[in-house]
């Protein structure tokens, strides 16, 4: 019997490499929900090359747009952040979280209700709502694999193995485009800098991310909340070839890493065929022609971000929803050009510790509303700093 499935965030760089892994296997699924936000011309032809049931877009003014394109294909349509909840909470046994930030996260949390499997890709619902979304899996049944490349990697690397035996968990970075970058070089570069990743392809924010390495921020305590490890247990080492895509170090000293072409084919593929391995077109590793791998410790004087997470660990309670919603209305505000590149840090710094939003921050018990609360208040913080 086909699997039903739904893909959120369908139209960015995770979505295509998602379908086109489902496009090569099509008589395996039936495609559930797909969503996106202002490309509708891709959303359509998604919509209707995997006749999917409903086309949700986040935009209520391109509704329209998207009425027109799928006029007369009995393709169910709507628009809004309700509607991409109410699509995700349609049943699937499995679903892709894929959209771009703290918007994907009631779309993470819908598909945490179904008891069949969440991939997430969306880091984001893991940073600002781990305990709440990992409580929804956990009282669904719902079985959570991460899509991000390192906790993909960590998660293969722990297969059977025991928890108790870890002794430190390492995620890879590529160090992005400014790893060699002086202080000075960094302050004057620009969002068309920031975008070009020098070994992975992917969506515009995260690119940006990875440049800053708020990237790797996000993934510490992504990691944290995945594996029930202690903050200290999770270190960061740059790895510029992007081959080992994180590793395991065992009390016997041992390491266990994962090793691919760095393509998302490999860990969506992983996640879609989860526990079975099933081949995919992603390009084999050929080890002659692989000069040196290379890793060094990350320069936090230049790279604060990996302090800034730490810092929002140790603190619990909302810090993690405060620390990405200041990181996202940093980056808004760096691609506007409002601020420099090394501002974003300074600013996510200041909302992490404003005094008037403390009690926001330290609240330890968490609903959709406290953590979306936290989020703006963290924006707004940044907004009034700029
Ligand atoms: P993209 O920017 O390529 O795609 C984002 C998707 O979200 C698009 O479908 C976009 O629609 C949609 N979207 C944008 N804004 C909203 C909104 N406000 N509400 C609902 N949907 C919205 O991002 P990526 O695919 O790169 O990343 C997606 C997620 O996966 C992120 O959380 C990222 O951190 C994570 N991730 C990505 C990796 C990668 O290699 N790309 C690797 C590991 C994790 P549209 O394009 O139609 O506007
Ligand atoms: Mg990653």
């Amino acid at each position: 019997m086909a699997r039903k499935i739904s893909i959120f965030g369908a139209t960015g760089s995770i979505g295509t490499s998602t379908l086109d892994l489902i496009r090569r296997d099509r008589a395996n699924y039936d495609v559930v929900a797909l969503s996106g936000a202002g490309n509708i011309a891709l959303l359509a032809a998604q919509a209707k090359e995997f006749h999917a049931e409903i086309a949700v877009t986040a935009y209520a003014e391109k509704l329209d747009d998207l009425r027109t394109a799928l006029a007369g294909t009995g393709i169910e349509v709507a628009a809004g952040a309700d509607a991409i909840a109410e699509a995700a909470a349609r049943p699937v046994s499995w679903g892709m979280s894929a959209i771009v930030g703290a918007a994907g996260l009631r779309a993470s949390l819908a598909l945490a209700s179904h008891g069949g499997i969440l991939a997430l890709a969306n880091k984001e619902s893991m940073v600002c709502a781990g305990d709440l979304l990992l409580a929804t899996c956990a009282r669904h049944g719902t079985r959570l694999l991460p899509v991000d490349s390192e906790h993909s990697a960590l998660f293969q690397a722990l297969n059977g193995e025991d928890r108790q035996a870890v002794r430190r968990l390492i995620l890879t970075a590529s160090g992005g485009p400014f790893k060699d970058f002086s202080l000075e070089q960094m302050r004057k570069v620009t969002p068309e800098q920031a975008e070009k990743h020098p070994t992975w392809s992917m969506g515009q924010r995260i690119s940006i991310d990875s440049a800053s390495m708020f990237n790797k921020a996000l993934e510490v305590i992504e990691a944290k909340y995945l594996f029930d490890c202690a903050a200290g247990q999770i270190e960061v080492v740059v790895h510029p070839q992007a081959i080992i895509h994180s590793m395991v170090e065992f009390i016997d000293h041992t390491v266990i890493s994962q090793m691919s072409s760095p393509d998302m084919r490999g860990a969506i593929g992983y996640a879609l065929h989860w526990p079975a391995r099933a081949a995919n077109p992603i390009p084999p590793l050929d080890f002659s022609s692989l000069d040196a791998l290379g890793f060094s410790s990350p320069d936090e004087s230049r790279f604060p971000a990996l302090r800034l997470a730490r810092e929002a660990l140790e603190m619990g309670g909302h810090a993690g929803a405060v620390f990405n919603g200041a990181k996202e209305a940093a980056l808004d505000a760096f691609t506007a050009r409002r601020i420099g590149f090394l501002d974003m840090a300074v600013l996510v710094e200041k909302a992490l510790h404003n005094r008037q939003i403390e009690s926001i921050r330290d609240q330890s018990q968490a609903t959709l509303a406290t953590v979306q609360e936290a989020d703006a208040a963290a924006r707004n913080i940044v907004n009034e700093n700029i």
